[in-house]
């Protein structure tokens, strides 16, 4: 399997630190509102990278931060006069509710930086006897000049850096480019207490000391949204580089953006859809087949156009599908036949092709097209003839594919509940129409089918016999 490696600029064969398992940290939401849907994509990529490692038969430890201590929450607070922490925890489950709508897998622990405090500022505070961090009126910066390699996943010098960057004012930094990660109070700010005074940590120092503290110095892969190469990335290595002198991670993988109209979606530019609002109109199935339509190092255009046609795809799948469920219903034959062996070897081609895309760097795009093809392949194969340990074979693979995407596991068929809610439904139309044989007829094909109606005042109720 290859991974496409910042770092490096190329596609590495993936080997992990320790064999058959995977120590993966994801950078996560500053919690201060809905997620919009550019921020899903990055989300759903990194839960199918996520997935697709399990389908691989990997252990995954998935860490997902929530950013919890920031500008943004200390001034939702303020205009709200609440906390900090009662807008975290706000839009933490607010976080949950959409996550889980769009079939995102919980993380093994989302760590927030609140229950990190403690824990930063002994990182800070090794960082300052190393020698690569420095105290200034209650602020704590990094030098970047210190870690000879900053600069390197972003492939920039400190020197022109330097002079990309603009002036910057503050004197007390030894460096222009030195960062903070740790901020003295200021008034209507919460604080805490540490060996500089009342102060908050910086946002960069909160990763490089959660993913230390939960998956240990190197991690196998770490992930984010292509926004975060630089300074975020750049900085947690430094930091967390600097103080374990291991590598801090062996992948680094990076996610295009979701682009409307050719500019990157995000709430400062006010040109978002949240994710709620789109689940709203979209089942979470098609938002998740829109989202996983390119490769994710390839920017992709939101437009309702895409998600109409990513709508229609899964429903020519799921049309096929519900063909396919009908025909196990119907078939005679119970056991797979000599000639189907060509079939099921067809369907086994299908599922390696499958997964040759998805193991060339996640491509998702061409995952998704095989699918397509699996399909197309099985409308013609699959008949009234055919055995119903084949057709079962073929959901079954339909269904291991869809998984790692998050996409085609549901059934067409209706529950056994929703079936008898709708033919007591009918009986009751068909005795307020006088039809009692009808309803008669609804009531003895549920008795034979093991099933009792009561009619108490309460409506109807059923029960196994
Ligand atoms: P934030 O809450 O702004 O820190 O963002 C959370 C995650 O979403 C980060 O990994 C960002 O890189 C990512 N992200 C933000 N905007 C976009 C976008 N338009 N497309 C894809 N990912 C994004
Ligand atoms: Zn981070």
């Amino acid at each position: 399997m290859k991974i496409f490696n910042t770092m490096t600029r190329q596609k590495e064969e993936f080997v992990p630190i320790n064999p058959g398992e995977v120590k993966m940290y994801v950078c996560g939401p500053t919690v201060y509102d809905f997620f919009h849907i550019g921020n899903a994509r990055t989300f759903v990529i990194f839960d199918t990278v996520r997935r697709y490692l399990e389908y691989k038969g990997y252990k995954v430890s998935f860490i997902q931060n929530f950013t919890d201590i920031d500008d943004k929450l200390i001034n939702k607070a303020n205009e709200e006069g609440t906390t900090l922490k009662e807008v975290g925890e706000r839009y933490i489950k607010e976080y949950y509710k959409d996550a889980d709508a769009l079939h995102i897998e919980r993380a093994t622990c989302n760590p927030r930086a609140t229950e990190f405090v403690d824990e930063i500022i002994k990182f800070i505070s090794e960082l300052i006897e190393k020698g690569y961090a420095y105290e200034v009126d209650g602020d704590v910066y990094f030098n970047t000049k210190s870690f000879k390699e900053y600069g390197k996943l972003s492939g920039q010098n400190l020197e022109d850096l330097q002079s990309g960057a603009r002036i910057d004012v503050d004197e007390r930094k030894k460096d222009p480019m030195d960062f903070a990660v740790w901020k003295n109070k200021k008034p209507g700010e919460p604080a805490w207490k540490s060996p500089w005074g009342e102060g908050r940590p910086g946002w960069h120092i909160e990763c490089s000391c959660m993913s230390s503290k939960l998956l240990g110095d190197t991690i196998d892969i770490h992930a984010g949204g292509m926004d975060l190469v630089f300074p975020h990335h750049e900085n947690e290595i430094a930091q967390s580089e600097a103080r374990s002198g291991k590598k801090f991670a062996n992948y680094w993988m990076h996610a295009a953006y979701l682009n409307i109209n050719n500019k990157k979606m995000s709430k400062s530019l006010k040109n978002f859809f949240t994710t709620r609002e789109i689940l709203e109109k979209y089942d979470a199935e098609v938002v998740r087949m829109f989202l996983l339509s390119a490769q994710y190092r390839t920017p992709l255009n939101f437009t309702e156009e895409l998600l109409n046609s990513a709508k229609l795809s899964m429903d020519r799948l799921y049309n096929s599908i519900s063909n396919l469920e009908n025909l196990y219903d119907e078939v005679k034959i119970e056991k797979l036949t000599d000639e189907e062996s060509k079939s099921i070897k067809m369907i086994d081609e299908y599922k390696e092709k499958f997964e040759s895309r998805m193991d060339d760097d996640f491509n998702t795009a061409d995952g998704i097209s095989v699918i397509f093809e699996l399909i197309k392949d099985l409308n013609i194969n699959i008949n009234a003839n055919s055995s119903k340990e084949l057709i079962k074979y073929a959901l079954d693979t339909i269904r291991k594919i869809g998984k790692p995407l998050g996409i085609l596991q549901k059934t067409t068929k209706k529950s056994i509940e929703d079936e008898v809610e709708d033919l007591i439904q009918k009986r009751q139309e068909a005795r307020k129409n006088k039809d009692f044989k009808l309803a008669d007829k609804i009531r003895d094909d549920l008795s034979a089918r093991g099933i009792i109606l009561e009619d108490t005042k309460a409506g109807v109720r059923w029960k196994y016999k």
